[in-house]
């Protein structure tokens, strides 16, 4: 079942260049990780429940660089989120629409995703993603209590 919109996919060139728009606006770039698998390298900017995904090729020949390649930097896809996207995956594929993988594949986050191809989907490119078994760690803040001593040293 979809319980919200989870984040707004933008292609950028640069995410240094990218992110200084939402900075001035008082917004957070939270995390930046690279997903290898995808080509992009993406910044996840807060914006209360939903997040703003800024997305730089990691080469020219990925999908996200032959987005920009194309059509310039600007909103790439949608992305819904899904307390189960195998079964939504699942009932897509069996009304007949068209999705980019035969299964949802671990993305960013560590988030179960599932693309929908624009022309099944109004020509938006959507996204379904689902928190996956290993979701990314919280950075690491100052230790509340001082790791116990090794004693018999
Ligand atoms: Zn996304």
């Amino acid at each position: 079942m979809i319980e919200r919109i989870d984040h707004i996919g933008i292609a950028v060139r640069s995410i240094a260049e990218g992110r200084r728009f939402y900075e001035a606006l008082g917004l957070t770039v939270e995390r930046i990780e690279d997903v290898p698998q995808e080509g992009v390298r993406v910044a996840m900017i807060r914006c209360g429940e939903s997040w703003i995904e800024l997305l730089e090729p990691l080469s020219e020949d990925s999908h996200v660089g032959k987005f920009l390649e194309k059509r310039g930097p600007g909103i790439h896809h949608l992305c819904l989120a899904s307390d189960d996207v195998r079964t939504d995956d699942e009932h897509l594929r069996d009304s007949g629409f068209e999705r980019m993988r035969p299964a949802p594949t671990l993305g960013a986050g560590g988030c179960w995703v599932q693309f929908v191809h624009p022309k099944s989907a109004g020509g938006v490119l959507v996204e379904l993603s689902e928190e996956g078994p290993h979701p990314p760690a919280p950075s690491p803040g100052p230790p509340e209590h001082a790791l116990p001593g090794r004693g018999g040293d």
